[in-house]
């Protein structure tokens, strides 16, 4: 990478400079309306930054719209039963991310003095490098770059990096000195939204619009016409994986499953069960298919296939489940969290039997 820096125009601190005045006034004209840039605010930086990981803009903008309106500022989260903040997160994925939120807000809430530098964020739940480094920038105007991929693929592209890098946080680790190295330390916190804001809406990973772009007389990349090439990840091998589900109703509902508290990924979210409670092992024998279902998480490819099995009538119903199990009722089915491709597909599958 030195190497690279060494070679180029934006080892000049002039061309720096001026690259840096480029991409702030692309970013003053043409920055995205977003809601969490209306009135920007410490918690809405915090929410909206949390809901970004891992998810685009447009999935995100009106779950923060809801969000706000539902839990305000951040007491009114820390406030908040983790129940209903999973609920508010519904389909947004990586449950993860709306746990480390609630547990944020109830720290934060407990402050007399709010820390302003990156370090102190990082100590704090669900916080990492790139957070720490955009809620300090946006809202302290602390100086510190972030890089995430979006900042990845303009980097290596400017650069013509085409070293090979084992994954995303790989390549976002190794490119961090860089982007420090760019950084705008008199508006870091725009400078940090402008590089990322030309990675989602200029710097597409497909094609990139350079003719349009504000940094095309820096990029290395658009002046040997292969900026597709970088960045250089290497493909991870993905695997297959088969699940089977139940599909069984009784009179009070349909049969659901949540790891009932505690670090599993979908902890206190709703399911199909994948397996049954002994009570009613025996009626998985003469399940019938119903609908098989396909959803990829991470590297893995699931199949999921969902089968159907009858209650006897009467028989079972008074059955206590045990714990995590639960009948919903058709009219309940909107108050559970579920998860989102589950809540889809029950959908389906209510409409086709
Ligand atoms: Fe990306 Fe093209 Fe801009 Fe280079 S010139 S940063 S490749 S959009």
């Amino acid at each position: 990478m030195q190497e690279q820096i060494l070679g180029h125009s934006l080892a000049d601190p002039k061309k720096r400079k001026s690259f840096r005045e480029d991409l702030l006034a692309w970013y003053d004209e043409n920055q995205r309306k977003l809601p969490w840039r209306s009135k920007p605010s410490l918690y809405k930086t915090v929410v909206s930054e949390f809901m970004l990981q891992q998810t685009r803009v447009s999935t995100v903008v009106p779950y923060f719209e809801r969000w706000v309106k539902q839990f305000p500022d951040f007491s009114a989260l820390a406030n908040a039963p983790e129940e209903q903040v999973l609920k508010a997160w519904e389909g947004l994925g990586y449950y993860s991310r709306a746990r480390n939120l609630s547990k944020l807000a109830k720290e934060v809430a407990s402050w007399e003095d709010v820390p302003e530098d990156p370090e102190a964020w990082q100590s704090l739940p669900g916080i990492g490098p790139y957070v720490a480094a955009a809620v300090t920038s946006i809202s302290f105007g602390r100086p510190e770059a972030v890089c995430d991929g979006n900042v990845v693929r303009v980097l290596t592209r400017l650069f013509a990096c085409d070293e090979p890098f084992k994954d995303g946080a790989t390549a976002q680790k190794k490119l961090r000195p860089l982007a420090r190295k760019l950084l705008d330390t008199d508006r870091p916190g725009d400078y940090n939204q402008a590089i990322m804001e030309l990675g989602a809406t200029v710097c597409h990973r497909q094609s990139p619009h350079c003719p349009t772009c504000p940094a095309i007389d820096y990029c290395k990349g658009a002046k040997a016409g292969d900026a597709q090439r970088y960045p250089n990840l290497i493909r991870k091998k993905k695997s297959k994986q088969r699940v089977p589900r139940y599909w069984i109703e009784s009179k009070n509902g349909l049969l659901l499953y949540s790891a009932a508290n505690g670090s599993a990924r979908l902890a206190g979210i709703y399911e199909l069960p994948e397996n049954l409670p002994v009570e009613l092992k025996d009626l998985a024998r003469d399940a019938k298919h119903l609908a098989t279902k396909k959803r990829t998480i991470g590297q893995v490819d699931y199949e999921e296939e969902i089968f159907r099995a009858e209650m006897i009538p009467g028989s079972k119903q008074k059955v206590a489940l045990p714990e995590g199990y639960r009948w919903v009722g058709q009219s309940d089915l909107n108050t559970v969290t579920l998860s989102g491709p589950h809540r889809k597909w029950i959908g389906e599958i209510r409409n086709q039997v």
